[in-house]
């Protein structure tokens, strides 16, 4: 099969707005006789079955918590991306698109990111016009903050909670269309197959979690917005349920599966404690406008730090590594989140390492407290205020911004974060990878679309901070609904499509017969046990640092693994009744056909890019390989824009490695 991706002809500046004017349209009066399935309610599938519904379609949207305001959205803390240059500080729609695409390791589908800039400033109007609470200045008008990444202040935020705010705005506007019956709600359900019918998408299967039917729901087209697939590692920051579910069997039905391998390690999370942990927390990456992130210099220092014989506090300024200030002085703590992690591993792994496993590094607010205490007395005319009034002043506007991160970190680590610098290490947070879509969303299979975080997006080989949100409320609110017009649009005469056929017969028969294997099985081992195991695999093989050998290794375990869940898994209870052990049992099945594709795919890409090491490169001869890839990006960014290419410019500085000018193949 040849992979098109339907990008239009023209400037890159230019192909939306000529695409948008000449797509087919489906008109207003023929909309009502074209239904369409979401498969999710977070960001992405909540923007679009609102968006779809208002314009007049009949939408079936589903999801497997009790309320779509459940999603995994409402984790998201620290905010959202937008080219509104609020701050007038140079940001502009090229700019956008130039850190987005540079930020992804120069990976990612430019027009699609291109497209995702222009959009931006209208996602911001959306919510707004919604009543999403964005922070707001002293005089009234929005808020930003920076990421990692770039040169500007473009992060929309509303405190640490900016995605529970937007999925309240995006499921108050899919209230409205329930009420008026044009979307039809299907909580607790879980879509467990995708039905073709002459070679197009036409329905699905899914499960009623609570009474265990199993369902037929026809459409004229099926969106899936599912969400990533982090949980193949069994430990992420994201959400217990995420899972791969729904993206994988429409990739089982012949979607294609895009860079299933590329997943985000995000620095700043909270540290694993020990074996017996399910979950990790992210700490928002917002955090690294203030803090600042080091490790004791003296390897000595590390130790009786790591035994509790000594306190971060009694190390002076000269006794701290605060190694990303140290290796890239432009961007400082706020470099990409690949860069950071890869950062933070290796200090950990040459033994500066700060908890009891030797796999933290410290996030440290003391400079902030300082420098916000110093501006507050000023503020409040305090002569020769205290050091400890300072600190006290400092403290109130860390804890105004961030508050209840702090909260949070100290309920899960039982240390005051005010006192004692945070220990971070970096976790898996996100998959760039995801199901292959063409430049109107669709998959390879025909009326099949993906977006947000299922798709393969984006985001290249990473994911800048706050572009998840942007990206999910983009394909939901501005893109999907025009481009799924072009293809409903030969869909108006069709009609109801019927579930009494043969294709729903097999697809319903065969979630049937899994359900009823799992069921009775009766093995020796808890889906858990195997959800860890693969885990591990993936985290030691298909992790930050990979190599063939361990690759290689990771396939022939995943598919042993594999074998064994088959034969002797264990799920309790009935297939008649709300059991989430069973709902895991299908989810680790799939993550264990997923992990075997994704340490494939590592296996294939013979490089370094975004938060993963390829070890083979540090030989002499893997590094001039990817010294060569250096200078490939390298390239690209002085060809391009010789000005603006500061970081890759500091890493290629560091690496010690030439930069010239060439022409990019
Ligand atoms: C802790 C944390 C913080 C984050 N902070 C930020 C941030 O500040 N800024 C940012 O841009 N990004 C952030 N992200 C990333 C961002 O939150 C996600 O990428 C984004 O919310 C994904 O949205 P989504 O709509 O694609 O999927 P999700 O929000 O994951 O929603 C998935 C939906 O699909 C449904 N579903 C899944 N499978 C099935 C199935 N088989 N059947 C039926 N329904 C199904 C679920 O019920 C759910 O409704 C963060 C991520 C994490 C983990």
């Amino acid at each position: 099969m040849t992979l098109d991706s339907k990008i239009p002809k023209g400037p890159l500046k230019d192909k939306w707005t000529d695409y948008k004017n000449k797509i087919n349209l489906v008109n207003p009066a023929n909309k009502r006789h074209i239904d369409i399935i979401v498969v999710g309610t977070g960001l992405a599938g909540g923007s679009a079955s609102a968006t779809l519904a208002e314009l007049g379609y009949n939408v079936k949207t589903f999801c497997y918590q009790d309320s779509p305001r459940r999603a995994h959205s409402i984790a998201a803390q620290g905010g959202i991306n937008a080219a509104k240059n609020y701050q007038g500080d140079g940001d502009s729609t090229y700019r956008l698109f130039y850190d987005t695409v540079k930020g992804g390791d120069y990976r990612s589908r430019e027009a699609n990111v291109y497209r995702l800039a222009e959009v931006s400033a209208n996602i911001i109007d959306q919510c707004v016009a919604q009543g999403v609470p964005f922070a707001r200045d002293y005089g009234g008008l929005l808020d930003n903050r920076s990421f990692g990444g770039v040169l500007v202040s473009r992060t929309f935020y509303a405190k640490g909670q900016t995605g529970q705010q937007l999925l309240l705005g995006a499921y108050s506007a899919m209230n409205r269309q329930i009420a008026r019956g044009k979307i039809e709600m299907f909580n607790r359900h879980e879509m467990l197959d995708l039905v073709i019918v002459n070679g197009k998408a036409r329905g699905i299967i899914a499960r009623n979690l609570v009474t265990g039917e199993i369902e037929r729901h026809s459409a004229h087209a099926v969106v899936i917005a599912s969400g990533g697939y982090g949980n193949v590692y069994f430990l992420s920051t994201n959400a217990m349920g995420s899972n791969v579910t729904a993206a994988w069997k429409v990739h089982k039905k012949g979607a294609f599966f895009a860079n299933p391998c590329f997943t985000q390690i995000h620095p700043t999370c909270i540290p694993r404690s020990g074996d017996y942990q399910s979950k990790l927390t992210l700490m928002s990456e917002s955090l690294r406008n203030d803090g600042r992130i080091w490790v004791p210099k003296n390897l000595v220092d590390a130790k009786l730090i790591r035994e509790r014989k000594k306190k971060p506090t009694e190390l002076s300024e000269d006794e701290r590594d605060y190694f990303l200030e140290r290796r890239y002085p432009a961007f400082g703590n706020l470099v990409p989140r690949d860069v950071a992690s890869r950062a933070a591993k290796e200090r950990c792994d040459a033994g500066f390492g700060v908890n009891a496993t030797g796999e933290a590094v410290y996030l440290d607010f003391a400079a902030s407290f300082e420098r916000y205490g110093t501006e507050q007395a000023k503020i409040h005319n305090l002569v020769n205020p205290s050091k400890e009034k300072i600190i006290e002043l400092g403290q109130e506007i860390v804890r105004a911004k961030y508050g209840n991160l702090f909260q949070m970190y100290e309920k899960i680590i039982d240390e005051n974060p005010y006192e004692t610098p945070m220990m971070i290490y970096p976790a898996v947070h996100y998959t760039m990878g995801g199901v292959w879509v063409d430049y109107n969303l669709m998959t390879t299979i025909p009326g099949c679309y993906a977006i947000g975080e299922a798709n393969f997006s984006e985001h290249g080989a990473n994911r800048l901070g706050a572009s998840a949100l942007m990206q999910g409320l983009a394909d939901g609110y501005f893109v999907l609904p025009y481009t799924i017009g072009d293809y409903l649009a030969d869909d108006i005469r069709t009609g109801k499509i019927p579930t009494n056929t043969p294709e729903f017969d097999e697809a319903e028969k065969s979630v049937k017969d899994r359900i009823d294997f799992l069921i009775n099985n009766k093995g020796t081992h808890s889906v858990d046990y195997y959800h860890k195991k693969l885990g591990k695999i993936m985290w030691d093989k298909c992790g930050m640092s990979r190599n063939e050998a361990g690759l290689k290794e990771a396939i022939e375990e995943i598919s042993e693994l594999r074998k064994d869940f088959w034969k002797n898994v264990s799920v309790p209870g009935s297939d008649k009744q709300f059991n989430e052990e069973l709902a895991k049992a299908g989810r680790v099945a799939d993550f264990l056909e997923l992990g075997e594709l994704f340490a494939k795919d590592a296996l294939e890409r013979e490089e370094s890019a975004g938060g993963h090491f390829r070890e083979e490169y540090q030989t002499p001869e893997g590094e001039a390989q990817r010294r060569k890839e250096f200078q490939y990006v390298a390239a690209w960014e002085y060809k391009g824009e010789p000005k603006d290419a500061v970081l890759h410019k500091e890493i290629l500085e560091y690496e010690n490695i030439e930069v010239k000018e060439r022409s990019y193949k």
